[in-house]
Formats: C-alpha cells, structure tokens, sequence
C-alpha cells in the first residue's frame, strides 16, 4: 500500500460499498467516511438503533442516501446473504467493495477453559457469516466490473498469543478465507485483502485491555488512509495482501 495515502475529495463517488458492522467502533467511522468520499454505504449490523443514528450522521452530513441491513451474522443464513445481494442489484445494480469489518472478541481464556457454544458463535459471526455474505455478492461484484473485498485481520491472526483462544484462530481462518478467494479470483477484477487495525481506541479493545488508557491509541479516524487506498479504483491491481493500518 500507499503509506498514509490520500484519497482525492469524491474518490469513492459512484461506487456502492457495504459495510458490516457499521454502527460502530472502526466499521462507524469507515462508512462515515466512504459516505464522505462520495460513496452509497450499505449499513449492516447487529443493533438496529446504531444503524440508524450512523444513517442519520451521514443525511444530515448531504452524503448519499445509505441503506440499512439489520442483520445479525450470528443466525443469518444462507438465504439471508442471498436475499440482501437479490435486493441490492435491484435497488443499485452493483457494488463496489464489501468491508468485511464485523468481529466478535468472545472472551480472553486459558486454552483449557474455551467453552464450546463461544467458539461456535465466534467462529460463525468473525468466519462463516463473512464466508457467505461473500459466496452470495461474488457474482454482482464480478458484473460490476473492478471491485474490492476487505476483510479484518488482527495481529493475533498472524502470530498466536496465549488467551486469544477461538478470535485468534478465527482471524487465522479470515487471513486464509483472504489468500483463497483472492487466488481464485485473479484476473476476475475481484481484488481480495486484509486490514490489520492494530491496537485501536473502540469498546471492542477496551474489553480486551481493561487496564489501559483508551487515550494512548491511536483512532479508527486515524487508520481510514488505508481503508479508503483499498476502497478507491487506485488499488485497483492490489490484491491478496495483509496489510497494516498503523505503520510503525
Ligand atoms: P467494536 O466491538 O467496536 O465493533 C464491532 C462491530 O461489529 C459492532 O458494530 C457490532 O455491532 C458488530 N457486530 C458484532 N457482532 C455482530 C453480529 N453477530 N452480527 C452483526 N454485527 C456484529 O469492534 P472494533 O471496531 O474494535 O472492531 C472492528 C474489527 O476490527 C473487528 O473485526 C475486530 O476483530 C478488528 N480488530 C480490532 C482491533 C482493535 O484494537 N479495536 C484490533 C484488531 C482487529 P453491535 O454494536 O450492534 O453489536
């Protein structure tokens, strides 16, 4: 990547982007901020209410009319996935990029005491829920021409750590979930990558780190230069990377 790049005023313009986990930490602020660029933002999330405010941020900014999809990833099928793609090209007739941002951290544990229900739904909200949104887009990204699929990695998902259990593992399985489709796709115009946020200032981090000053890091404001890089049409030719949002 770019380091720090630039995103031109209006570099998202004309595109479609569906974010999921919109309605808050780093997914908040990357759908304000494709909104900004010019893009139409597709708001999935869990919590309704969250959803909505994000929506109403971005009207009220005269960003472009988004839409919202509540759905929880947790007990959303396969029809679901399909249903909401079936909808979109209707009302859009296309999109642009999916930030695959939605996590689930479960609880940190000692190896021996992961219970087996927190797996399963860590698993199903960070691995499978990601796997089928992207199965039932492919085909409309594809149509669409140059597009862009952003998955969310962590720096336990390179290098495991003791404690990080299942959300490690699952970030492990969202690197390979990356590296396959990103293969497949190659010369399909599909580009396939992952952020790395690195330590960032969200409730999801503070459950992580209670003890820590939330003051000491760094922003989802401060890591949008490479959402917005792998977003825009001057990615175009990236793909199958694992890239960090805070350079050192
Ligand atoms: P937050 O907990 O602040 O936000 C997570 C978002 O995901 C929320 O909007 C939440 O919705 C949504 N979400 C969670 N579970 C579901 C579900 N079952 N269905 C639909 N939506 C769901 O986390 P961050 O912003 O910190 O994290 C964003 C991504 O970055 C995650 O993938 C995380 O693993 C990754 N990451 C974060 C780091 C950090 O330091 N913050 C470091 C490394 C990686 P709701 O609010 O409605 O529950």
């Amino acid at each position: 990547a770019q380091q720090h790049y630039s995103a031109p005023a209006g570099a998202l313009k004309d595109k479609v982007i569906l974010v999921t986990g919109a309605g808050d930490g780093i997914g908040k602020v990357a759908a304000l901020t494709y909104a900004e660029y010019g893009a139409t933002v597709i708001l999935l999330g869990k919590t309704t209410q969250k959803l909505t405010t994000v929506y109403d941020e971005i009207v009220a900014a005269g960003y472009p009319e988004p839409a919202i999809v509540p759905l929880d990833l947790k007990g959303a099928t396969k029809k679901h996935y399909q249903d909401m793609t079936a909808t979109i090209k209707a009302e859009f007739g296309r999109l642009d990029g999916v930030l695959h941002n939605a996590g689930m951290l479960g609880v940190l544990t000692p190896f021996e005491h992961i219970d087996l229900p927190t797996w399963h739904d860590i698993m199903q909200v960070n691995v499978t829920g990601a796997m089928l949104l992207t199965q039932a887009v492919l085909p409309l990204m594809k149509q669409t021409g140059h597009s862009s699929i952003v998955f969310t990695s962590s720096g336990v998902g390179r290098k495991g750590r003791a404690f990080w259990g299942p959300y490690a593992v699952s970030k492990f399985a969202t690197e390979g979930l990356m590296q396959i489709i990103a293969d497949e796709y190659d010369n399909t115009g599909v580009r396939v990558n992952c952020i790395n946020p690195g330590a960032t200032r969200t409730s999801m981090r503070a459950k992580a780190y209670p003890g820590e000053d939330p003051q000491t890091l760094k922003t989802p404001a401060d890591l949008m230069w490479l959402y917005l890089y792998l977003m825009s049409d001057d990615s175009i030719g990236v793909t199958k990377q694992s890239l960090d949002a805070q350079i050192k």
